[in-house]
């Protein structure tokens, strides 16, 4: 599969970056939108060297493509992302179950926007949402709430995806490590 996979567009929209606390977390949830097959990262409200660079370092060892913007109005892109035809899929503990919801999303071939938050989201991305989504009936990370839902949604077959222009590449091992190099 290619980024997006049968989707064609799959962006995560992370909401709320705090740059003097969730450096760490916010990079988490760019490695995992990349490995997990969505196409790029938007990040809402700010710019923080240390993610851009972070992620245009991940990309030049790994491969890509992967689309990285930050600084954006978060409602805007919501809005216009909806007007033009995509669907927008907010991850909350608060949500439907994704059993319930995966069915839906995962059968249309409508854009997708995944939106995460780090702590208190807006009314708004709830009122706004195609989807919200709750993966369990806990609390626990947008890290982990994005894993299992992008690995739903493209049913496994993100391990498949050939990066391109990579520069290092893993070889599964038994034991100890297999680095390619290209
Ligand atoms: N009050 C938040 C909420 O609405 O889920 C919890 C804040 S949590 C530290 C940060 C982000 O993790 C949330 O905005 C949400 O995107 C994600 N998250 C945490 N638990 C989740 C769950 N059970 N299902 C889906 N997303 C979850």
């Amino acid at each position: 599969m290619k980024p997006g996979g049968p989707y064609g567009k799959v962006y995560v929209l992370r909401l709320g970056h705090r740059p003097e606390r969730d450096k760490r977390i916010t990079t988490h949830v760019a490695l995992v939108a990349r490995a997990f097959g969505a196409n790029g990262l938007i990040l809402e409200g700010v710019c923080d060297d240390s993610i851009t660079n972070s992620i245009l370092k991940v990309v030049e060892a790994w491969g890509g493509p992967f689309h990285f913007e930050c600084g954006v109005n978060g409602r805007r892109y919501v809005r216009e992302w909806k007007k033009r035809g995509g669907e927008v899929i907010h991850l909350t503990m608060y949500g439907v179950n994704l059993d319930d919801t995966i069915p839906l999303i995962a059968s249309n071939s409508k854009p997708k926007l995944i939106v995460v938050g780090a702590e208190k989201v807006e009314k708004f991305y709830y009122e706004e949402s195609t989807y919200n989504v709750s993966v369990g009936q806990q609390p626990h990370s947008e890290v982990a709430a994005l894993a299992l839902f992008l690995d739903r949604l493209f049913r496994g077959e993100w391990v498949n995806i050939e990066y391109e222009g990579w520069r290092l590449r893993l070889v599964e091992s038994v034991r100890g490590k297999r680095v390619e190099r290209a």
